[in-house]
């Protein structure tokens, strides 16, 4: 069917945020992971695309862009969402401002919007100032983020050097007084010849209204949350028909396996909760596999019985992971243990595993190219932007759930597994 809406991401877990959010609706969302080399068929109403474009160089981040909206626009797309970190994660170069501006020129449109907030998450903008919380950006733990640090929290200011077209502001005042009055402002700054507009926002009501205001501007941008509102306004005016096709929920069948590659305090929290279940489960220890490799592992693996959803974790305390990362090397020991689950995950398919939960962001970026996957449609929501996810992998339909770092509660890897049996 005919995309509504193309969205471009910086990062892969900032597309599953994304396509997880407009998936809320019940309408169906497809997540490409980097863009798709065959031309559009079988697309949903949502399209995202991830790219990892968030430090990429200039130059690179615009031609990975600009790719995108092109297969987007032959999907039928006629609107467009880039999405960047709702802490406007950029390097001092850009990326936010030249790609919004390449995208404007390929549109042929002179005026676009930037709304990282996101209120649920603590993340709101006031006089064009973006806060983490209580705190202003630039005061936050984004100061020392080793590769984006947010030295600055005045977005405008952030802006203004990345692009060549004069930045204005939208401020909550006139939010408040609702959709019109946006409307009015954008047009009376898009009449002095203000291309980029930041645009305030505190809480969820003031989504909605920027959302409503800007639904027909061929390219928005922000952060995941103003995007949630779109799939029920476009419903609401019929740009998208009732009949639009829902989420998928394929029955999968039991066989499970779960892979841990995180070693974030949840992480070692929800994999102890998991083991205290009864689960069967096996440690990676990576002097092993670096001694005698994997064929431990996949011996056990082999002799499981996937019913129980056997785990397999790498997952360590901080102690741990800083010895090993000593002896081997932090880069070397890293890819060895997700190549390691990435097999193991291959092996599980193979003997029937057909619901997959990863966790960790690397590793499930090693999980999905081991397993083929480029395209997901996005299912039910386990966690705050961690949903199930439907692919097929050596022709095998199967659920695979992605979870990085933090996200998810204690029992997440039991929430993954009764999300599917009440669907
Ligand atoms: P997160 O989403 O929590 O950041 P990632 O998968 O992105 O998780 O990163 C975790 C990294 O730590 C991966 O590269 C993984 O291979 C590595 N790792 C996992 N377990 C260990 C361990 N026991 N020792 C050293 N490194 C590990």
């Amino acid at each position: 069917m005919t995309t509504v809406l193309g969205c471009i991401a910086d990062d892969f877990t900032g597309a599953t945020d994304l396509a997880g959010l407009l998936a809320r609706s019940g309408v169906r969302v497809s997540l490409r992971i980097g863009v798709p080399i065959e031309p559009p068929s079988g697309t949903s109403p949502f399209e995202v695309i991830a790219l990892k474009s968030r430090t990429a160089p200039v130059a690179e981040a615009v031609a990975q862009t600009r790719a995108a909206l092109a297969w987007l626009q032959h999907a039928g797309a006629q609107r467009f969402f880039w999405k960047y970190c709702s802490t406007f994660d950029c390097t001092d170069e850009g990326n936010i401002g030249p790609v919004a501006e390449a995208l404007m020129a390929d549109l042929g449109t002179d005026q676009t919007i930037y709304c990282p907030a996101f209120p649920e998450n603590g993340r709101s903008i006031f006089m064009g100032n973006l806060f983490v919380g209580q705190q202003p950006l630039a005061e936050s733990p984004m100061k020392d983020h080793p590769l984006t640090p947010m030295r600055d929290s005045n977005l405008m200011r952030l802006l203004t050097p990345q692009v060549t077209r004069p930045v204005g502001l939208a401020n909550r005042l006139v939010v408040a007084q609702g959709a019109l009055a946006l409307r009015a402002r954008l047009e009376e700054l898009k009449a002095d010849g203000v291309a980029h507009v930041v645009v305030d926002a505190v809480a969820d009501e003031d989504l909605y209204i920027i959302a409503e205001a800007c639904r027909d501007m061929p390219l928005m941008t922000g952060g995941s949350a103003v995007a949630m509102p779109l799939p029920a306004l476009y419903l609401a005016d019929g740009t998208l028909s009732a009949d639009a096709p829902k989420g998928p929920s394929p029955d999968v069948g039991k066989s499970t396996i779960v892979l841990s590659g995180s070693c974030s305090a949840m992480t070692n929290t929800q994999v102890a909760t998991y083991i205290a279940t009864g689960a069967p489960a096996y440690q990676l220890d990576p002097m092993d596999i670096a001694k005698a490799g994997t064929s431990g592992v996949l011996a056990w693996l082999a002799a499981q019985d996937l019913t129980k959803a056997p785990l397999i974790y790498a997952t360590a305390d901080p102690s741990s992971v800083k010895a090993a990362q000593k002896v081997l090397g932090t880069a070397a020991v890293g890819e060895m243990i997700e190549h390691t689950l990435a097999a193991c995950a291959v092996a599980a398919r193979d003997a029937g595993a057909r619901r997959i939960i990863v966790a960790g962001g690397e590793t499930s970026g090693a999980v999905t190219k081991a397993l083929g996957v480029t395209q997901l449609d996005i299912g039910a929501e386990i966690a705050p932007g961690v949903p199930w996810t439907f692919c097929i992998s050596d022709g095998k339909q199967i659920a695979l759930t992605l979870k990085s770092g933090n996200f998810g509660a204690e029992t997440f890897f039991t929430d993954a597994q009764e999300k599917l049996e009440t669907l």
